[in-house]
């Protein structure tokens, strides 16, 4: 079985859709990762973890694909750093619903949207409110943190405050998945320390939603502790991470059509 969608030919694409696979489809982001960290991570990790995930449910025998990822997402709050590309909300969310209807059109429909980047969760949640009552298409998605959420309270060594952007998981993910290019002698900690209600870590907060732009919160654009990652957590993390999306692979190989979570 192949991994990546495009490593197909449209032949080969008719029989595997005969097969009905799971279609991960990644949507990343191209934005400021703080001065340790490239603009590309959140669009090259989620890659990375999509394409791992498949792989790993091929070993179990289960139709799946990855398609090419979506490079780019919605983050107005960085573009005040250099390099930051940002889609706009209606832009993106016409990108997203175009490619998924491309999908449809030539049957591959049991797609998981496998998001890499808080910014994207909002725009998530309209596309597939507009998918299913203006398309009648039914997708699912998810943060790739999100089927970890229990493991990496485990796995953290930071306080509260410690994950949240260019932190102490994005940082060991990109140190397991491409060493050199983590700029060590960089990485400035950055907890932030403002009203838990509001979103402090990708455990804590967010109770209640306010605006800001990550200027206005960081001069170097870290929130988080990235000097407790280390490469080997980074290899543990990315293990678990994968393991759980496998699993929700294989469960939602099950799922009745229209995909509302119905098992069979
Ligand atoms: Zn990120």
């Amino acid at each position: 079985m192949k991994i990546n969608l495009g490593n197909y030919t449209w032949e080969e694409v008719k029989d595997l859709s005969d097969k009905d696979p799971v279609v991960l489809l990644p949507l990343g982001a191209f934005e400021q990762h703080g001065k340790h960290l490239p603009l590309k991570v959140d669009e090259f990790m989620v890659n990375n973890i999509a394409i791992e995930s498949v792989k790993k449910s091929h070993k179990k025998n289960i139709n799946s694909v990855v398609t090419p990822v979506i490079w780019s997402g919605y983050s107005p709050h960085h573009l005040d750093f250099p390099g930051t590309i940002s889609i706009k909300d209606e832009t993106l969310i016409s990108l997203i619903m175009d490619i998924v209807e491309s999908l449809f059109k030539n049957k591959l429909e049991r797609i998981l949207i496998l998001n890499g980047h808080g910014g994207n969760i909002g725009i998530l949640k309209n596309v597939l409110q507009k998918l299913k009552y203006d398309k009648n298409i039914y997708i699912a998605t998810a943060s790739y943190w999100d089927f970890a959420m229990k493991e990496i309270d485990n796995w953290r060594q930071s306080d509260l405050g410690g994950i949240n952007h260019a932190c102490e998981m994005e940082t060991s993910l990109m140190l397991h998945m491409q060493e050199d290019i983590v700029n060590k002698e960089n990485i400035i900690d950055n907890p932030l320390t403002r009203s838990t209600y509001t979103g402090v870590d990708l455990l804590a907060g967010g109770t209640v939603g306010v605006s800001a732009s990550f200027k206005e919160l960081s001069d170097h654009g870290v929130i988080g502790s990235p000097s407790l990652a280390t490469k080997e957590k980074g290899a543990d993390l990315f293990e678990i991470i994968t393991n759980k999306i496998c699993d929700f692979i294989e469960d939602f190989s099950k799922w009745k059509k229209p995909l509302n979570g119905k098992n069979e």
